[in-house]
């Protein structure tokens, strides 16, 4: 039995959504990776089909769907073999801080455009110095009277480039606890004192606009910060449950499309050579790492019944992103080794998943991170 009811509706927005990519993304990843750069527009073709931030209610223009439409649209886009369009990071992991924590005021003036892709949306925690341990940053927020004005920098930003309104984490430097300290703020990038960077170049993901961003006395008025001063380190870990889960979606999609790539290459390959079928090595390799992919499912199946459901299940997720990205990147490994030779070329497929998979046991909170959070909840 099925774990997770897809209904007729479900089925026809992953339809559609996979004909979109066959038609607007497939064809251009190539130069999308050359450029370092995902086009803007391809966010407002999304947009307009409706396959942005499908959680949003229908007031601000989104579908009000429940979380299964936002796992259909990251493992449709995760299937594209390409992973540079973040689309599953702005829907599902940034606009619900203004989707969960925003006024009224915030929620009319920024969610319709999230939805249609006009704005596309950034979270910038990272700084130079501090990357694990949030509660370190130094990013400053002084509020004075109207105004907010955030000094600092931020690093590792995802959609850094393309974005138009960034969800920024920043320190009151005058309090000390840091779990008091941080707050959460709109800053949209023409505000004066905000700069972006230029992409960083990386291992994989190419053409995702990871970049730097610098604030310089960049004043923005006090109404954009999100909820109550001081309460951004508790909205922060509220949204890491549903974060990470994505993440160990997309391992787990990446991990499927490999072996499923490579099982059909071995097939045709031994075909093509005159064999009935591929050697038993061969099956028996293909075989475990299907077994790994299986038990991958069927924990994330349990865990999207549960997260849907509203439980508290933060040291499952990160069980879930640890072990999915390291099984993942194990398949990849694996995958490309049977894949001899060819799997040393551009123009093996499998070759882009095999180097965009290494970022997924680093962010969204490394693996050792996810296993000290594992490790508490088991009293140790
Ligand atoms: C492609 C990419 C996109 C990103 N996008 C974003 C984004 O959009 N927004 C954003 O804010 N950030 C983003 N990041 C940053 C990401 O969240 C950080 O890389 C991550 O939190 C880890 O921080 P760090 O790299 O500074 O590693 P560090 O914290 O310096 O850790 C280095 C190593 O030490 C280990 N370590 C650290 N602390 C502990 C501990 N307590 N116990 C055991 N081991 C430990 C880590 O596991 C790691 O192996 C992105 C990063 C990448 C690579």
């Amino acid at each position: 039995m099925e774990m997770l009811h897809y209904t007729a509706e479900h089925r026809r927005f992953r339809e559609r959504l996979r004909s979109f990519c066959q038609k607007e993304v497939i064809p251009n990843i190539e130069k999308w990776e050359q450029e370092g750069l995902v086009p803007k527009e391809i966010w407002q073709k999304l947009g307009r089909e409706g396959f942005l931030c499908t959680a949003v209610s229908p007031e601000y223009g989104g579908l009000g769907g429940d979380f299964l439409y936002s796992v259909i649209a990251l493992e449709e886009m995760t299937r594209t073999n390409h992973y540079g369009l973040d689309a599953f990071l702005h829907s599902d992991i940034v606009v619900p801080y203004i989707d969960s924590f925003g006024c009224e005021e915030q929620k009319k003036k920024y969610l319709p455009g999230c939805v249609s892709g006009d704005i596309i949306t950034a979270v910038a925690m990272t700084e130079p110095d501090v990357g694990s341990d949030l509660a370190s940053m130094t990013t400053s927020a002084v509020e004075e009277g109207e105004d907010v004005i955030i000094n600092g920098t931020k690093t590792f930003i995802s959609n850094g480039f393309n974005c138009d309104l960034v969800v920024v984490a920043a320190r009151d430097p005058a309090v000390e606890n840091p779990y008091q300290a941080i707050s959460l703020y709109l800053v949209e990038a023409s505000t004066a004192g905000f700069k972006k960077g230029i992409p960083l170049p990386k291992l994989g993901v190419h053409s995702q606009d990871t970049t730097e961003l610098f604030f310089t006395n960049c004043r923005i008025p006090t109404k954009n910060r999100l909820g109550h001063k001081g309460t951004g380190f508790p909205k922060l870990m509220e949204k890491l449950q549903q974060e990470r889960l994505l993440v160990a979606i997309l391992a787990k999609t990446m991990a499927e499309f490999i072996l499923e790539w490579t099982s059909d290459h071995l097939q045709k390959k031994h075909a093509h050579n005159g064999s009935k079928s591929i050697p038993k090595a061969l099956q028996f390799a293909l075989v475990e790492m299907a077994t790994e992919v299986k038990l991958a499912k069927t924990f994330l199946e349990k865990l999207i019944c549960d997260h849907m459901e509203g439980k508290h299940i933060v040291a499952e997720t990160s069980m879930a992103k640890y072990w999915n990205t390291e099984m993942a990147n194990r398949i990849a490994d694996r995958c490309l080794n049977l894949c001899g030779e060819f799997g040393m070329l551009e123009s093996c497929p499998i070759v882009r998943t095999f180097r965009d998979v290494r970022v997924t046991t680093i962010f969204a909170g490394t693996n050792e991170i996810m296993k000290g959070i594992v490790a508490k909840s088991l009293g140790l």
